[in-house]
């Protein structure tokens, strides 16, 4: 079988032949970040060209379609708020949004403001190099086409480029395997088959939870439990949209000013201050709300006091022995090895009761890796599981992995890929030294990579971007590029911020710890979204002291 994930797909620009096609900017993915961004510059009257790898719009939202893939924010905040005629008319019909309803939402995005004439897809880039001489960035494509353009803005993604270990044997299993992040249009068969799930992670959790019934066997293999608060997602009704609406104007502004970009922020009161019996209850009122505010609205100091964090992650395991009848099993799904909130904390509806189910089975392979795949199955320890189809939800090379994959070359020819492999650095999380007119969004070292509603982030960093071009153009510059001072101070006080919480304790792929031999860093900065914007907002003021503007 083929490989379901394509992770080679670095180019080389000296092997092009193509002569380039100019544009003024070209963005590569047409996702949430990707669309928007089209829209602001063409709004501007630039030539722009977005290039995506799928046949169509909707990046994360079109290539996660595995069972019961669903947005973890609101519906009423995961959305765009440039066009008061498309909040007007756009009808969410739950709090929580399955992918096929977010999908549909961005098609009516790129309908209704005629972005695909703009967009080619079917199309990865395969190269980018920085023609100084030219001022411009020229990039490839495995089409064999080739664009030049002043400005290259990646909205790539952070979780968009899949991994899954090398198991040995793949090409003898005879069954079906499937990344999650690579789930065929047309669906998998999975009715009445014996199925394994190899990871659980928030994409596993979901892919569990919604399979379980269907299948005849389902077997879980799983190295790391999560904590994950039970979501309350509901219906809307015409009343309800209503009401959201109503609040659209107020939204619209609060998001950018809370921790992670959500409608909420944290609790005023102090954990430690409450009784325990306060505490209690206040952790009740929170969990009772069924989203992440329990985890990025609840009590700051879970992300930096020990004390703190043991407390409210004991509150959580007897939430998750609640649900499960097997006292062995209930333990092997508490998380014991790291506290609750230093990892992504995955929203569930019914994930742990799928574990009192027959057709069930939890395989823990902490201790005893999975071998490989067999001509039947998987092999872990002397046993092996017989299997039909095998479904990865092993995850991604966050943050980095996308432009990595992209191979891309700035000043004097210096290699993205290489120096994130060594130190993974940025300024902002938008821009990198050595890359002139390079934007990343989604970069890392932003909120945008784990820390906020990315909706709220993305349209922030995209309207940054915006802003900045506007300013060269205005100003008669043809490039910006920071300064190494400028990034090595905000590498520092990302890393400041990022060493005063208990987040660099946890192995997961927030650290990088998913990717065997990437550098360790929280990838996403975690000072809040609020003080993000207002780093960013003052290099714009202050017209980009501390980068090179030429
Ligand atoms: P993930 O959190 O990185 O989880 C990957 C899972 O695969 C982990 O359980 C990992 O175990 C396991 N795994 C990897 N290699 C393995 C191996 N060799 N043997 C056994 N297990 C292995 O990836 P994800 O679940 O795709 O989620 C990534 C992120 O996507 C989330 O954190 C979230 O930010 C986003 N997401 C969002 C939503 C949403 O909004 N609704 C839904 C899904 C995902 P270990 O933990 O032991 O490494």
């Amino acid at each position: 079988m083929n490989d379901p994930i394509d992770t080679n797909n670095a180019g080389n620009r000296a092997g092009s032949t193509a002569s380039p096609i100019d544009y003024d900017a070209i963005i590569v993915g047409a996702g949430i970040a990707g669309l928007y961004q089209l829209y602001r510059l063409r709004e501007m009257g630039l030539k722009v060209r977005a290039l995506d790898a799928g046949s169509a719009v909707g990046g994360t939202w079109y290539w996660n379609r595995y069972p019961g893939a669903r947005v973890d924010s609101q519906s009423y905040i995961y959305q765009y708020w440039f066009s008061d005629e498309l909040l007007e008319e756009w009808d969410w019909n739950e709090r929580f949004p399955a992918q096929p309803e977010t999908e549909r939402y961005l098609n009516h995005v790129a309908d209704k403001f005629d972005l695909r004439k703009d967009i080619q897809f079917n199309t990865t880039v395969t190269s980018a190099h920085w023609d100084a001489a030219h001022s411009r960035w020229i990039i490839d494509t495995d089409r064999g086409d080739s664009f030049a353009a002043p400005y290259f803005v990646s909205c790539a993604g952070m979780l968009s480029a899949p991994v899954a270990a090398p198991f040995p044997g793949r090409e003898t299993f005879k069954g079906k395997i499937v990344h999650t992040a690579r789930w065929p249009r047309d669906g998998v068969d999975l009715h009445g088959k014996r199925v394994g799930v190899i990871g659980t992670g928030a994409t596993g959790i979901q892919v569990i939870q919604t399979i379980a019934a269907q299948v005849g066997e389902l077997k879980v293999f799983q190295r790391t439990p999560q904590y994950a608060v039970a979501m309350r997602n509901e219906t809307y009704d015409d009343d309800a949209r209503k009401a959201w609406r109503a609040q659209y104007p107020a939204l619209r502004e609060s998001v950018h000013h809370t921790f992670a970009g959500f409608d909420y922020d944290f609790e005023t009161d102090k954990f430690l201050d409450l009784s325990p019996a306060e505490r209690k209850a206040t952790l009740e009122r929170i969990w009772a709300d069924g989203s992440l505010s329990f985890w990025v609205g609840g009590f700051a100091e879970l992300f930096a006091d020990e004390t703190v964090n043991a407390e409210i992650s004991e509150f959580v395991r007897a939430k998750i022995r609640a649900r499960i009848k097997d006292p062995v099993v209930a333990e092997k799904l508490v998380p014991k090895s790291f506290g609750f909130g230093t990892a992504r904390v995955p929203l569930e509806t019914g994930y742990y009761d799928v574990y009192n189910r027959d057709n069930v089975e939890l395989v823990d392979v902490s201790e005893i890796p999975i071998e490989g795949f067999t001509e039947n199955g998987l092999l872990v320890g002397d046993r092996e599981y017989p299997l039909d189809v095998v479904i990865l939800a092993t995850g991604f090379d966050a943050g980095t992995g996308a432009l990595s994959r992209m191979d891309v070359h700035g000043r004097d020819g210096r290699s993205l890929t290489e120096l994130w492999r060594k130190d993974i650095r940025s300024t902002l999380g938008l821009q990198v030294h050595g890359f002139p007119n390079l934007f990343t969004v989604a970069g890392p070292l932003a909120p945008s990579t784990a820390f906020c509603n990315m909706a709220t982030c993305l349209q922030q960093q995209v309207d940054w971007v915006t802003d900045c071009i506007t300013y060269l153009r205005e100003q008669g510059f043809k490039t910006i590029e920071p300064s190494a001072e400028k990034e090595a101070w905000w590498v520092q006080h990302h890393d400041d911020t990022a060493n005063a919480t208990l987040m660099m304790t946890t192995n997961s792929w927030y650290t990088g710890a998913n990717i065997e031999g990437k550098p360790r860093r929280l990838l996403s900065y975690i000072g809040g979204v609020g003080n993000y914007r207002k780093y960013c907002d003052e290099a714009q003021a202050s017209h980009y002291e501390g980068y090179a503007v030429t």
